[in-house]
């Protein structure tokens, strides 16, 4: 044995004996280079359309190799965390951290309106944020207040005491349903749902049914969706939440749902995938005729995110604008989320979650009857719920009523498009893909445009910064009707003051999740985390 070991030995020294030492060193590293490439490089593969990203992971993972480097971005990475922890810090002094002794009585409305004067002025000035027009001490906006003062104290987990509140849910989920075609013959007239208090808890609720559904159907018990990277995070939340294991699937081109790379990732495990009418970082529309189609294929649940489309969409087309199919009358489409606090015109805190039937909404309720405290059915994740919010979304609909949203739909399309030339007119700046909506990305290849968003924030723009790639959107309002000179003005003139001194700005701080962009080699969880966690209680 020990003889064929140093016959073999002898054999192998004098093979390698040909070579250079230095290429003896230097092959094993190189292997073990491409080896580490090799995820990366399938990922570009798979997906032509991120070749950018793809790349740039690729120089970042051989930079790291270098000795060094690690360091150098842990050590950058921690700068940005401290300034946004010391801009955090410099705003608490002196704030309240114990009950006051004697209380303030009627004195606190003083303190009300002091905090809110500290406020920032978003009046026309940010992005989404606020969706009603006119001004905060009059119009739309005194009638939610005064009818959300009206039930401020009313709770629908209590049914039999306030059947008006009852009533105000049923009529708001129905004229909400109505407009997003259960009508249709097609949907067989059992659409059905509950109000919830934002588009995240509807995206929950509804993710939570498909789960179930699919268990009590297909069995499965290990379950995964499917999302478009353009979906909204709260697939994310939901996912965590729920135990779901979560595909997040690169767009293609277009910055749509990519359809076939979608499909890739379906298997016996899946629950659901998403679709985006329009999603929030480009507001484009995903193709979810197709996604249907997908659904039906493999007997699995497509939800469609309406949270910013679900009161746009349906008048947009009334008023004759191409929009593609995206609500119920989609055969495949299993449940639906469309927000009353965007551009339904309700109050904060308000939002809808729709199903095709009663079969599959079964399983957003929890039941409870070994409870001490009775028998206990309650549909949502909040068990009391605020009923003046219901009334408020309520009288919201019903004093716009159909008109009044066709005619605040025709005036936010119609600044979207002012506006959406008046970038693409601005040299050195593009706008991302084709927005469908209200909702304008745009990016530069000529400019940091995150210097750009800095620039426009000193101005008192609020926009939002997005990455992959790197651009800012702005979500256009009721409020913005009236801005879209001002705006574009602004947009132009800081454009080229970045180009013109583009080492003058510092890099300043974008609001959280503008700040995952802003982290050298994007932030990670944990650097997002500590900077949040730091920023609340
Ligand atoms: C706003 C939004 C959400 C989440 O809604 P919240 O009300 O903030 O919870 C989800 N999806 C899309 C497309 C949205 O625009």
């Amino acid at each position: 044995m020990g003889k064929l070991i140093s016959e073999w030995r002898a054999w192998a020294n004098r093979a390698l004996s040909e070579y250079e030492p230095l290429a003896l060193l230097l092959f094993p590293l190189a292997a073990f280079l491409l080896a580490s490439l090799f995820p990366l490089i399938f990922r570009l593969l798979d997906h032509p359309g991120s070749i950018k990203g793809a790349l740039f992971s690729i120089v970042m993972a051989i930079l790291r190799l270098i000795p060094g480097v690690t360091g150098y971005i842990e050590r950058e990475k921690g700068k940005v965390v401290d300034k946004l922890q010391a801009s955090v810090k410099s705003g608490r002094e002196n704030w309240q951290t114990e009950l006051p002794r004697a209380g303030l009585g009627i004195g606190v409305l003083e303190r009300l309106k002091f905090e809110k004067s500290k406020d920032v002025q978003w009046k026309g000035r940010c992005s989404g944020t606020v969706y009603i027009g006119g001004s905060e001490s009059d119009g739309h906006f005194s009638l939610i207040n005064e009818a959300y003062s009206m039930f401020a104290h009313t709770n629908p987990l209590h049914l039999e005491i306030f059947p008006s509140i009852a009533r105000f849910e049923g009529e708001v989920v129905a004229m909400t349903a109505s407009i997003l075609g259960s009508r249709e013959k097609t949907s067989g007239g059992q659409i059905c749902g509950n109000m919830t208090s934002g588009g995240t808890e509807s995206i929950l609720l509804a993710v939570k049914s498909s789960r179930d559904y699919m268990k009590a159907k297909k069995g499965i018990v290990k379950p995964e969706m499917i999302i478009p990277e353009s979906a909204h995070s709260a697939y994310d939340k939901a996912a965590q939440y729920l135990n779901i294991k979560l595909w997040r699937v690169p767009v293609n081109g277009d910055f749509q749902a990519d359809v076939k790379a979608i499909q890739r990732y379906v298997n016996k495990n899946t629950i659901m995938i998403v679709g985006s009418a329009p999603g929030f970082p480009h507001g484009i529309v995903d193709p979810i005729e197709e996604l249907g189609d997908l659904a039906l294929q493999f007997n699995i649940c497509l939800h469609v995110d309406l949270c910013l489309g679900g009161f746009v969409l349906p008048f947009a087309r009334k008023l004759g604008y191409p929009i593609p199919p995206f609500d119920f009358t989609v055969q495949g489409v299993t449940s639906i989320s469309v927000d009353v606090h965007k551009y339904g015109l309700g109050p904060k805190g308000t939002s809808v979650v729709l199903y095709r039937n009663h079969e599959i909404r079964k399983h957003q309720f929890v039941a409870v009857t070994e409870w001490s405290g009775g028998l206990y059915v309650s549909p949502s994740v909040a068990g009391s719920r605020p009923g003046g919010l219901v009334a408020g979304a309520w009288a919201a609909m019903m004093s716009v009523g159909e008109e009044g949203y066709l005619e605040a739909t025709k005036k936010i399309m119609e600044v979207s498009k002012t506006i959406q030339q008046g970038i693409k007119q601005i040299p050195g700046l593009f706008v991302l893909g084709r927005p469908d909506m209200t909702v304008i990305a745009f990016g530069s290849d000529e400019v940091d445009i995150f210097k750009v968003n800095d620039v426009m924030s000193s101005r008192g723009w609020h926009l939002n910064a997005l990455q992959r790639p790197n651009s800012i959107h702005i979500c256009l309002t009721l409020q913005h009707t009236v801005i879209a000179e001002d705006f574009l003005k602004d947009l132009k003139e800081c454009v080229i003051a970045v180009q013109e001194n583009p080492n003058a700005f510092e890099d300043g701080l974008a609001p959280i999740y503008g700040a995952a962009a802003k982290m050298p080699d994007r932030g990670t969880v944990q650097d997002l985390l500590i900077a949040y966690m730091d920023s609340t209680c």
